[in-house]
């Protein structure tokens, strides 16, 4: 039986430092290795000029380099923002988007193949739950998108498909590999990660203190509202769940960010704006506001009145919030949609469904 060869880029530089020295190579090398790859983007053995040819042809041996590929790509026409559709090594999709700012270039990455958690309001949910991706599949969404375009990012946010905090041990590790000072060395101060409230993990992030901004769906603030459209809200409540934000600033310094996607009729009134003023207030925050975005399969709609309505309301109220532009607006920039597409149109086999 032949062994499956490791994914070097999954490695953290402890992991490769480690391994190294168990198979009696010198620690330099892990450094060098490191580098090309992190930092010079290099991912075929051979260009690693710096590594004696033996040694590439040991390390091919022992490990492999998974690249994405691209199955479609998506050019914004009004704000240069790209969707990418990209194919894994087992023929599963996951899309990653490239936003323009003009402090720089940000990526919204997916972190599972489809997702558990079952949010009515989004086409990830609609497509099912496949399986998490590994560290290397997080990040080669970055490095092939910089690669594509040749740009470098600034920001990063975990918003694409699948639930970050529902995949906690590969998505820290993938934190990890992509600040490494010796590697890539991203800040995490230039990353948010958003959740829909896994209230266990969130705790567990909290004592890593790892600087990054916490992003928190919200999208309503009562707990029958909530539960309705977010099925996650029946294994931990909005009361655990503000408990556990407030524990996380505590903890870090950190002020959180609460998302909140108006849907017309469903948490778009001001008795929701006042509810959720009431929850929040005191709380070191910021309210993000969003238009809901059209998913084909469901009806839910955001009038552009309602949203102003609602964030001028929360803002009488003290409240600290923006609405946040929409980008993308003409290339399907709802995540999920472009994946649900490729599954339908190949007849890809999966299972779904929440586990709650
Ligand atoms: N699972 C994570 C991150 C992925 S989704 C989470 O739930 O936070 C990123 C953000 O987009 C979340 O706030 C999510 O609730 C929101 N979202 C999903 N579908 C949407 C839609 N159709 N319109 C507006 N926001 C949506």
């Amino acid at each position: 039986m032949r062994l499956e060869k490791t994914d070097i880029i999954s490695m953290s530089y402890c992991e490769l430092e480690k391994i190294f020295a168990e198979k009696g190579v010198k620690s330099f090398r892990a450094k060098q290795i490191f580098k090309w790859i992190h930092e010079k983007r290099v991912f075929d053995f051979d260009g690693m000029t710096d590594i004696p040819v033996q040694m590439r042809m040991y390390l091919k041996e022992i490990f492999c380099i998974k690249r994405l590929f691209i199955q479609k790509r998506l050019e914004s026409s009004i704000d240069n923002t790209v969707k990418y559709l990209y194919r894994l090594d087992d023929g599963n999709f996951v899309e990653t988007v490239l936003m323009q700012y003009n402090y720089g270039y940000s990526v919204c990455v997916s972190t599972q193949v489809g997702c558990k958690m079952g949010c009515r309001f989004c086409a990830s949910a609609i497509a099912g739950f496949v399986r998490n991706l590994t560290p290397s599949e997080i990040l080669m969404q970055i490095y092939e998108t910089e690669k594509n375009k040749g740009v470098k990012v600034s920001g990063v946010v975990l918003m694409g498909i699948g639930e970050p905090l529902d995949n906690y041990g590969n998505v820290v590790k993938f934190l990890d590999i992509l600040s490494d000072s010796r590697g890539n060395n991203l800040s995490l101060r230039h990353v948010s990660l958003s959740t829909c409230g896994i209230v266990p993990r969130i705790y567990d992030l909290a004592e890593l203190k790892l600087g990054l901004t916490l992003s928190v769906s919200l999208h309503c603030a009562d707990d029958k509202g909530r539960s309705e459209i977010m099925p996650v809200n029946n294994a931990y409540n909005i009361s655990e769940l503000i408990q556990a934000c407030r524990d996380y600033i505590s903890r870090t310094g950190r002020r959180i960010t609460f998302e909140y996607a108006v849907i017309d009729g469903i948490n778009s009134s001001d008795s929701h704006a006042d509810r959720l003023a009431d929850l929040i207030r005191g709380i070191n925050c910021h309210v993000n506001i969003i238009p809901v975005n059209k998913v084909r399969e469901r009806s839910y709609r955001s009038a552009r009145s309602g949203v102003r309505n609602f964030a001028e309301r929360l803002g009488r109220r003290g409240i600290n919030a923006t609405v946040r532009r929409i980008l993308g607006s003409d290339i399907e920039a709802s995540c999920g949609q472009l994946r649900r597409d490729a599954i339908e149109k190949s007849n890809y086999n999966m299972d779904g469904g929440a586990d709650f």
